[in-house]
């Protein structure tokens, strides 16, 4: 009896020092739940310090942030493949690289999953075409769920597929382009979608969308992947997978691209 009353003393102890380490073990320093901490508790660790990025200008690609991979520092793309697979063949120019149209689409060499991603793009000027030919190409997250890049500067087109439309579901908040020609930006916080084993979507994907600083997606829930004249649902996908840019026969062009990978609290990864 008194082994059996010494180990239930055991178990409790042992709860106990879980119950007060276990909150200061968490790797997201101090964010994984506020109910795990008491109010002002300076036992919580701190927000790691990183040094912040500098905002582009019409004719200066910004700075990332110091903890941000970058994906195209204005050089050469070294962190992108081609759709075979092969070395990327879109053209590089002065601090920006342009779409070659009918060299296929381009994807990132390393994967990505929930995540901070920074774009910025410019249409051609002068403009060419209507509609959906004029400056089209996208930014694939996950090389699955595009938010259209278009010239959507006094141009119509559908609603889901202006510029920043989740193509095909959710049409922006405002139309906040530029002139053709001119640098946007797209800043997206994208939290990928979550499958069993079974492949039943367990957790939908979510994106929100900042074009030149405008909110024009606010944590909208895709509904699968984006195609053209198509819904398709969900099919069961990694964590992980590459950005992807869009080739659309197109000569637009992107620069300043960088991503931060955010954990399952919303922090960078470590
Ligand atoms: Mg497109």
């Amino acid at each position: 009896m008194r082994r059996i009353i010494l180990t239930a003393g055991t178990i409790v102890a042992a709860a106990m020092l879980v119950a007060i380490l276990v909150p200061r073990m968490s790797p997201a320093n101090g964010a994984a739940s506020p109910d795990q901490w008491k109010i002002h508790d300076r036992n919580r660790p701190m927000a790691p310090v990183i040094t912040p990025g500098e905002c582009s200008t019409p004719d200066h690609a910004g700075q990332p942030p110091s903890d941000a991979v970058i994906l195209f520092d204005g050089h050469d793309l070294s962190k992108w493949r081609a759709a075979d697979g092969g070395p990327a063949k879109w053209k590089v120019g002065n601090g920006y690289f342009e779409t070659t149209p009918g060299t296929g689409d381009m994807s990132t060499r390393d994967i990505f999953g929930d995540c901070q991603l920074h774009v910025e793009w410019a249409t051609p000027n002068p403009p060419h075409g209507e509609d959906q030919d004029r400056g089209n190409s996208g930014v694939y997250l996950q090389s699955l769920y595009e938010v259209q890049v278009l010239d959507s500067y006094q141009s119509k087109t559908y609603a889901d597929g202006q510029a920043a439309a989740i193509y095909g579901q959710y049409p922006p908040l405002v139309n906040a382009c530029r002139p053709p020609g001119e640098w946007q930006t797209y800043d997206i916080i994208f939290h990928g979608p979550r499958f069993d084993a079974s492949g039943n979507v367990t957790r939908a994907a979510f994106i929100t969308v900042i074009q030149n600083g405008v909110l024009v997606q606010d944590h909208v829930r895709i509904m699968g992947p984006t195609e053209h004249m198509r819904r398709p649902p969900y099919r069961q996908t990694p964590e992980k997978l590459p950005l992807k840019l869009q080739d659309h026969n197109h000569p637009v062009r992107y620069r300043n691209i960088w991503i931060r990978a955010l954990g399952p609290e919303g922090l960078p990864s470590v």
